[in-house]
C-alpha cells in the first residue's frame, strides 16, 4: 500500500483502523479516523489557523520542540486536499 497521509491534519495512515469512513461505512482513503467519521469532519473547523493549532498541542504532547511542531505543519497542511486554496 502506498504512503497515505490524512489530507486534513496529516497524520500517516497505516493501519485500516486509521482510516475514516464514509456514510456507507467503507474507508476513506483522504481522511484518518479523527478527522473524519461517516462522510463528514469530525471538527468544525473552518480555517486552517485553528487547525495547526490543535495539530501543535497533539505534536507537542508527543515531545516535538513547537517551533518544530509550527513550522512542519506551516509547510504540510496547506498542501492537503482539506486546505488547498480553491
Ligand atoms: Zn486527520
Amino acid at each position: 500500500m502506498s504512503k497515505l497521509i490524512c489530507q486534513s491534519c496529516a497524520m500517516p495512515m497505516v493501519s485500516e483502523v486509521q482510516f475514516g469512513t464514509q456514510l456507507d461505512g467503507s474507508l476513506s482513503q483522504d481522511y484518518c479516523t479523527y478527522c473524519y467519521q461517516e462522510g463528514n469532519f469530525t471538527d468544525e473547523l473552518s480555517n486552517l489557523d485553528d487547525m495547526i493549532k490543535i495539530c501543535t498541542v497533539h505534536m507537542v504532547s508527543e515531545g516535538m520542540n513547537q517551533e518544530d511542531a509550527i513550522n512542519i505543519l506551516n509547510n504540510t497542511l496547506p498542501n492537503l486536499k482539506r486546505w488547498k486554496v480553491k
